[in-house]
């Protein structure tokens, strides 16, 4: 029922010069889906209100970053830019030592994708008990939270009339109307600026994780994804790196699949170096992993928003990934991590094919 409406949508206006084709495959949908029925798991199906007054704002992100750097002496914040509505972008880091390996998580280069933000907060939470303190011995962390702090807002220059959530609205560009994860070779809006220039360039940097939300509707074997993940997919790629890649998206998957609420499939992405997940591999010879969870927080296109029911397992996603991760770099196990689930994990499909 929603495809005629559907495919009105992603024709419009808004979407700008990205052709219908580039859209669906920047949202991690393989195709044009064609029918929505009921799936398992909470969705939106246009029943239940989405209401995003229960995701942090920019400025309580903020006040509970400074909350928490105030109570972990681990935690030091450094401000690395403005986006272009002026927002202070933050970093935050745990750098006990610089022999360490360092891994990188970067949140909300699509301001509508928020609960990895979310699941970074309680992390960074996390680490602040005795508990979790521990991991800071063997691995350097530096988080960005929320890099198009605008879009996050939906404080932009372009309209947002038929957004879908109830609240605040969030959009996937920046205020400017532009892709920030299409801007890792020419870096031209501010948020990326501050990316490449002062966390990338500025620190030495092993991992990365750059975490994202795609549509509610992609499967594995037949049943919903909670998420996607990829490694760098373009030829120039350096092997090693590429195999550090695959090594943490071992580590993720195996932190997450076997959970009752995690299933995973492998995303579909193209070459372009314009996207993080490919520039910064070649760029800094970082191993990158792309981590899309399911469903997005707002949006105006119907499929890709996900009630808010499924915000507990999502965020959780986020938490045991970055957990996982870190662990697995500072105990050195990361280096034997078996990647040979790689061959055989399927692409996901979306559920409007079947
Ligand atoms: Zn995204």
């Amino acid at each position: 029922m929603r495809n005629q409406a559907g495919q009105k949508t992603i024709s419009r206006r808004s979407f700008g010069l990205l052709g219908v084709t580039s859209v669906l495959a920047a949202s991690g949908v393989a195709a044009a889906p064609s029918a929505f029925g009921v799936g398992e798991g909470p969705g939106y199906g246009g029943n239940e209100t989405v209401n995003t007054s229960i995701l942090h704002t920019y400025d309580e992100l903020v006040a509970e970053l400074k909350t928490q750097a105030a109570k972990q002496s681990a935690l030091e914040l450094e401000v690395i830019g403005q986006s272009v509505k002026g927002r202070d972008l933050y970093l935050a880091k745990y750098l006990s030592n610089p022999a360490n390996p360092t891994i990188l998580f970067l949140t909300q280069q699509h301001g509508n994708e928020q609960l990895t933000t979310e699941g970074a907060l309680e992390f960074i939470k996390s680490l602040g008990t005795g508990k979790n303190r521990s991991v800071l011995k063997g691995v350097n962390i530096l988080i960005v939270p929320m890099l198009n702090a605008d879009g996050a807002m939906g404080d932009v220059n372009f309209s947002l009339d038929n957004y879908i959530a109830k609240g605040r609205h969030l959009t996937r560009y920046n205020a400017n109307e532009v892709d920030l994860n299409r801007d890792h070779i020419v870096k031209v809006q501010p948020e990326t600026q501050a990316l490449h220039n002062n966390v990338m360039r500025k620190y030495k940097i092993d991992y990365m994780i750059d975490l994202h939300h795609q549509g509610a509707r992609s499967q594995r074997d037949g049943e919903l994804v909670s998420g996607s993940i990829l490694y760098p997919t373009t030829a120039n790629v350096d092997a090693t790196v590429l195999e550090g890649s695959k090594r943490l998206g071992a580590v993720v998957f195996h932190a997450i699949d076997p959970t009752g609420w995690g299933h995973l499939g492998r995303y579909v992405g193209g070459t372009a170096e314009t996207i993080s997940r490919n520039g910064i591999a070649v760029e800094y010879g970082i191993s990158t992993l792309l981590f899309e969870m399911r469903g997005m927080s707002d949006h105006e296109y119907e499929p890709y928003v996900l009630g808010q029911k499924s915000n507990g397992y999502l965020i959780k996603q986020t938490v045991v990934t970055l957990t996982a991760t870190t662990r697995a770099i500072a105990d050195g196990s990361i280096a034997t991590a078996d990647t040979s689930f790689w061959d055989t994990l399927a692409e996901q499909t979306s559920r409007g094919e079947e």
